[in-house]
């Protein structure tokens, strides 16, 4: 059994969070932002983003069903179709109605009637077909049934042949008070698909998602989802597993960082000793780590591109890719998809530091006379498109030290400054925080911002996101730099929280300073020391006037 071909399967992702005349469904939102980046992540499905449509917040008819128009044309191995908000049911005919923002809950002539929706993905060709709905139904002809009948009359009313088909059928209560992240089932859904199932074979079959989602669901009490499939749908698989012992876990191995033993400065005879000293493993490549696992660990800089600049503690380092290997000159455009290029955008998202090489061909100042030379941890500050001295096009980095000095002073720089050992970066004076630790909560949360979820992302499915000590580092807070310490946040959050116009509580919620009112809860996967929350509390919020006063 194989995953569906990403290049010839379409998914449409439509969402209401926001009504006229009904009801705000928020987590709406996060439904959609989060399914899409599932179903785009390369360990699970690896969905191209184009093939990937998301309709957030439709007005009119044409809104919603143009994408799904296309996407049906478009699909030859599966087609996926996703819906959450309210759902509309005629009081007469029990005809399901898919609701628009501007839709009333008694004109059923203000939604879009399911049966439009079923034509199209009739009529489409994709040899799979996979319908989710999950709709809040306000109530009408529902109102009159137990939950039970209505879920099963939903489900019957939403069934088209040759499809695999998912409903749930909240009610429209809001007895969370709507600070859930995400709608109950597809929020099962979500967590079954990003941490995996264990015992489950290496590739999910709806079915078996679905299943977990239904258990789960009938033990917290809520509303149970159904499906309807025909044979032909019964066992199409979606993702890959996560919790399946194939997948590598994501651990950052002790290979960021200096390299114990290695003073800056150290001088390297050839590419196999740099390999053998664990300064540089690959014998070829000049970039060394994949974007999967954080970013490069380690390049050398030996002036084989053109483009390459060397300014001692600062290095403009051209990409890798679209040379002509006799001749050196640059014949093709570079890619952000190739995985040494991936790998250093990456770095500049985790921050993780990049152990920088010297090999004699480059500028003479810096490099060595002959063979290779450490010197020492950069950061990834930057990185751009250009054209290249030859024509085609060129990535470029730019890349900064940390740590160390240009090699001709290392020894004197670095005993004058007793930095610390480790991968720390000094972020105010004499204050160091761990970037391996950083990276670990990033990836704990897969980048997504624990406020609101947002996952901040570039071409090539790379992400990243930001993180926080919940109680500062510097004078006068003098907070631990460890896990139970930290946030990751978007970068709004992050500025938001530092500056005290948002606190969290005791119970996690989260407080808008400017109201006074909750906008959420924190997503929570790793411990937090409620201490460092109350301290944040006390200290950014009870001079909070004077505080945002005194900021530009
Ligand atoms: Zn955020």
């Amino acid at each position: 059994m194989t995953l569906p071909d990403p290049l010839t399967s379409r998914a449409v992702l439509i969402g209401i969070s926001e009504y006229t005349h009904l009801s705000p469904l928020p987590a709406v939102a996060n439904n959609l932002q989060m399914l899409a980046s599932l179903l785009q992540r390369p360990d699970l499905w690896g969905l191209p983003a184009a093939h990937c449509t998301v309709v957030h917040n439709p007005t009119s008819i044409d809104a919603m069903m143009d994408p799904l128009w296309q996407a049906r044309e478009e699909a030859r191995d599966t087609l996926l179709v996703y819906f959450a908000g309210h759902g509309l049911m005629h009081s007469v005919e029990s005809d399901l109605y898919l609701t628009l923002v501007d839709s009333y809950r008694d004109r059923m002539y203000s939604a879009v009637a399911y049966d439009t929706v079923r034509n199209e993905i009739r009529a489409s060709f994709a040899r799979r077909k996979i319908v989710i709905l999950d709709c809040c139904y306000s109530g009408l002809a529902l109102g009159l049934l137990g939950p039970e009948d209505a879920a099963e009359r939903v489900a019957n009313g939403a069934r088209i042949n040759g499809t695999y088909l998912m409903t749930a059928t909240a009610e429209n209560k809001t007895a969370t008070g709507g600070l859930d992240t995400y709608t109950a089932f597809t929020g099962e859904l979500i967590h079954l698909i990003k941490e995996g199932i264990p015992e489950q074979p290496e590739l999910l079959e709806l079915d078996t998602i679905f299943h977990h989602a239904r258990a789960s669901l009938r033990d917290k009490g809520l509303p149970i989802p159904q499906k309807r499939e025909s044979n032909l749908a019964a066992h199409i698989t979606l993702v890959r597993n996560r919790a399946h012992k194939s997948q590598k876990q994501v651990t950052l191995k002790e290979s960021y960082g200096p390299i114990e033993g290695i003073r800056v400065g150290a001088i390297f005879n050839n590419r196999r000793a740099l390999h053998d000293a664990g300064v540089h493993r690959p014998l070829q490549a000049g970039i060394c780590g994949t974007a999967e696992r954080g970013g490069a660990e380690s390049i050398v800089v030996s002036g084989g591109y053109k483009d390459d600049e060397d300014h001692g503690d600062v290095i403009i380092y051209t990409g890798h890719g679209g040379r002509d290997p006799n001749t050196g000159v640059q014949i093709k455009d570079q890619s952000s998809e190739d995985s040494g290029n991936a790998a250093l955008i990456m770095s500049m998202m985790t921050g993780l530091p990049v152990r920088v090489i010297r090999g004699s061909g480059g500028n003479k100042r810096f490099s060595p006379p002959a063979g290779y030379s450490y010197d020492g941890l950069f950061t990834v500050a930057d990185y751009w498109t250009k054209r290249s001295v030859n024509g085609p096009n060129v990535l470029q980095f730019r890349l900064e030290q940390i740590e160390g000095s240009p090699p001709e002073k290392a020894t004197a720089h670095r005993l004058s400054r007793k930095l610390p050992p480790g991968r720390r970066e000094e972020i105010a004076p004499g204050i160091y925080a761990d970037r391996l630790l950083a990276a670990k909560i990033k990836q704990i949360y897969d980048y997504a911002c624990q406020v609101c979820s947002v996952v901040l992302e570039v071409p090539g499915g790379l992400r990243f996101s930001t993180t926080v000590h919940i109680r500062g580092l510097e004078q006068p807070h003098l907070g631990p730099d460890n896990e139970a310490n930290m946030l990751c946040l978007c970068p709004n959050h992050r500025d938001l929280f530092k500056y005290g116009a948002i606190t969290i509580e005791d119970d996690f919620r989260v407080i808008d300073q400017t109201d006074g009112e909750p906008i959420g809860k924190l997503t929570l996967k790793h411990d937090i020391d409620r201490d460092h929350l109350r301290y944040h509390r006390q200290h950014h919020t009870l001079g909070h006037r004077r505080l945002t006063d005194s900021l530009d």
